[in-house]
């Protein structure tokens, strides 16, 4: 039997027909709306769509959303000064420095602008302060894309708790704050990573599979217990015909859209797997749209905790 499919744009959609009031509520009560500053630099396209959905999404769910934009060759320097006037700033409650930085910036160039936001107004939970609170579970702003996925599996009545969780990558962005949130609602939680043995054997014991690991088709049915929940959180976009047909089956969407506009992008999840699971996140449709929804959430979030109200 094919697995239920957990549609991350219904799920998201909700979240944001939820903020839309608390959003005008706060509005009313603080005189102001909750402020979103995002900095993005240089002219990656990736990064600049997904600003520019931020900067919508944002703005359709009635929070104020800045962008500051520095070129290419900005200094770190540069960004730190921005990131201070924003920390500064009584309109913002929330920052978003956009990634990845210019690699002309050079290596530690993220962790030190990142470590730099101020904790109460780092949207995307990654200050150690907040890394620090999630492990001792009394987070409030944790990182959106593993938030996004708890949203999703609480909402699909997918339960968590005594359920064994196998977390396949170790990020600091999705791995393991994604391990850490399972753990805390009672799953019991292995990561795995690319030096586990046997990951195989691990990932097919699990009730709850989630994979975050950015590898086209990496996880095939023989990683599945039947009836599994399979989380796949990998954004793998392919051009290459070999890696598209070993991806994506005959007659698919993935290989539809490859061959008319010559690119597609998939997960870490084999299609075949739906076969297997029980349920499962597609690709485009699934955790995507979550992450960005958690993103408008936890400046809601920032704003009440600023604000008090
Ligand atoms: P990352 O920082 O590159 O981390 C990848 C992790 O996967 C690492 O822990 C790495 O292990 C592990 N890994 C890589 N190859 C492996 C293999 N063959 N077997 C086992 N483990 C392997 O990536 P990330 O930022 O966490 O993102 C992961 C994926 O999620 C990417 O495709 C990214 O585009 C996607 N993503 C999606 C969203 C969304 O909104 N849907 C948000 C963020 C990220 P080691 O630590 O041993 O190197």
């Amino acid at each position: 039997m094919a697995a239920r499919r957990l549609d991350g744009i219904a799920v998201a959609n909700q979240i944001r027909a939820e903020l839309r009031p608390a959003v005008e509520a706060f509005t009313a009560r603080a005189g102001r709306p909750p402020g979103l500053g995002i900095v993005l630099v240089g002219e990656n396209p990736a990064s600049e769509i997904y600003v520019r959905n931020k900067l919508k999404s944002a703005a359709d769910v009635g929070l104020r959303a800045d962008l500051a934009q520095l070129p290419a060759t900005a200094s770190v320097s540069q960004l730190l000064e921005v990131v201070d006037a924003l920390n500064r700033s009584e309109a913002h409650d929330a920052i978003l420095v956009q990634s990845p930085l210019p690699e002309a910036m050079g290596p530690g160039a993220e962790r030190r602008v990142f470590d730099a936001i101020s904790p109460d107004k780092d949207v995307d939970g990654f200050h150690p302060v907040n890394v620090g609170r999630l492990v001792q579970n009394r987070a409030t702003l944790v990182a959106c894309t593993p938030s996004g996925v708890i949203e999703l599996l609480n909402r699909s009545n997918i339960s968590i708790a005594g359920a064994r969780a196998v977390v396949i990558g170790r990020s600091d962005i999705v791995g393991k704050p994604m391990a850490l949130l399972l753990l805390h609602r009672h799953a019991t939680v292995t990561i795995c990573h690319s030096r586990t043995s046997d990951l195989q054997a691990i990932a097919a014991q699990a009730d709850i599979l989630v994979s975050a690991i950015g590898r086209a088709a990496f996880v095939t049915p023989a990683f599945v217990k039947a009836g599994a929940t399979v989380v796949d959180v990998g954004i793998n976009r392919l051009t290459d015909r070999a890696e598209v047909e070993r991806a994506c089956p005959p007659g698919s969407k993935g290989r539809e859209d490859f061959e008319r506009r010559g690119w597609v992008v998939v997960g870490d999840v084999h299609e075949s797997v739906a076969e297997v699971a029980g349920a499962l996140t597609p690709v485009p449709g699934g955790v995507g749209p979550l992450t960005i929804a958690m993103l408008l959430k936890n400046t809601l979030l920032a704003a009440r905790l600023r604000a008090q109200c």
